[in-house]
C-alpha cells in the first residue's frame, strides 16, 4: 500500500538548504523564547530534543538577546525548566557588550540602562556603574549601554540623552523592536527605545552587539570554536535568529512555534535553510 502522506508527514522543510548541512554541524545555537519555551512552559519535546544534541557529541548553546535578566537568573530559570543549564551553554547579548566594551577599552566605568538584574551582572563582569548624579559631571562614563530596562524611568531617561549629546559613545545590547508575551500579545523592547532616543538627539544610533549583529556572531564563534558553516542556529524570529544566520552563514533553522507563521515566511527577506514546526521535528536529523 503507498504511503499515506498524512500518517508520515514530512517533518523537515529544506527551504535554502539541505538537512545534511544540519547533520554536519558541531555546534547547536537555540534561541531561548518561542524555540525552547512559551510563555515560561517548555515546547514539546524539547527535553528530548537537547538531550539527542548532547547525545550526538554536538556542542549546545542557548543565545537570548533579552537583556532584562542576569546570566544568573536565566541559568537559574533554565535549571527550573529541566534543560542542561551548565554556565557555559548560555551567551547572552549582555556577554556580547561585554566583549565589545573590554575590547574597545570602554572599561570599566558605564552608564547602564538596564534593570536591577543587570547591574548585578555587569558588577560580576568587573564594570563600576556611575549612577545618575555622578553620569553627567565629568570624566563622564566610557559609555552608555542600553539594556533591556524594564524598570525604565524618566530621569534614566533624560540622563541617558544627556549622555549621548555628549558624544559618549552608544552601544544597546539589543534592537528587537517587541518582546513577546502570553496570548500572542507583546510589549516594547530595546528597539523602541532606540527609536525614541533616535527622535531626541536628532539621529543618533547604537553599536548594537547582539543578534543579529556581527559582534554576536564573533561571541559564538569564539566560544564553539567553530566556523559559521558547521554552527546551526535554531530560532523562531526572522529578524534577528534568521537573519543572522543568513548574512554570516549559518545554518539557520525556523521554528514556528513562536512569532513567525508561513505568511510571515513567505513575505521576508530574511530566509532559513530549514523549517520545522517545532524543535521536536529535529530530534530524528541530529
Ligand atoms: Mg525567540
Amino acid at each position: 500500500m503507498p504511503l499515506c502522506k498524512q500518517e508520515h508527514p514530512v517533518k523537515i522543510q529544506e527551504l535554502n538548504g539541505k538537512i545534511e548541512n544540519l547533520k554536519s554541524c558541531k555546534a547547536i545555537v537555540c534561541d531561548l523564547d518561542g524555540t525552547l519555551y512559551l510563555s515560561g512552559e517548555p515546547v514539546e519535546k524539547s527535553h528530548e530534543f537537547l538531550q539527542k544534541v548532547l547525545e550526538s557529541g554536538r556542542q549546545l548553546f542557548y543565545f537570548t538577546n533579552n537583556t532584562s535578566r542576569s546570566r544568573k537568573t536565566y541559568l537559574d530559570k533554565l535549571k527550573k525548566l529541566g534543560f542542561p543549564s551548565d554556565d557555559h551553554f548560555l551567551i547572552t547579548a549582555a556577554d556580547c557588550a561585554e566583549n565589545y566594551l573590554k575590547r574597545n577599552n570602554l572599561f570599566p566605568r558605564i552608564y547602564l540602562v538596564g534593570n536591577r538584574d543587570l547591574y548585578a551582572d555587569f558588577e560580576r563582569r568587573g564594570f563600576e556603574m556611575v549612577d545618575g548624579k555622578a553620569a553627567r559631571h565629568l570624566p563622564f562614563p566610557a559609555a552608555v549601554v542600553l539594556g533591556y530596562d524594564t524598570e525604565l524611568t524618566f530621569e534614566k531617561i533624560h540622563i541617558c540623552y544627556d549622555l549621548l549629546i555628549q558624544d559618549v559613545p552608544y552601544i544597546a545590547t539589543h534592537a528587537d523592536k517587541l518582546c513577546p508575551l502570553a496570548g500572542g500579545r507583546f510589549m516594547p523592547d530595546v528597539g523602541s527605545f532606540i527609536s525614541m532616543f533616535e527622535t531626541a538627539t536628532d539621529g543618533k544610533r547604537p553599536v548594537v552587539v547582539g543578534k543579529p549583529h556581527q559582534e554576536a556572531v564573533e561571541t559564538i564563534a569564539v566560544k564553539s570554536g567553530c566556523s559559521a558553516g558547521k554552527i546551526a542556529f535554531i530560532g523562531d524570529r526572522l529578524y534577528t535568529d534568521i537573519r543572522m544566520a543568513q548574512k554570516y552563514n549559518m545554518v539557520g533553522v525556523l521554528v514556528l512555534s513562536g512569532e513567525t507563521n508561513r505568511k510571515m515566511l513567505l513575505n521576508s527577506p530574511d530566509q532559513p535553510q530549514l523549517v520545522v514546526n517545532s524543535v521536536s521535528d529535529l530530534i530524528d536529523y541530529l
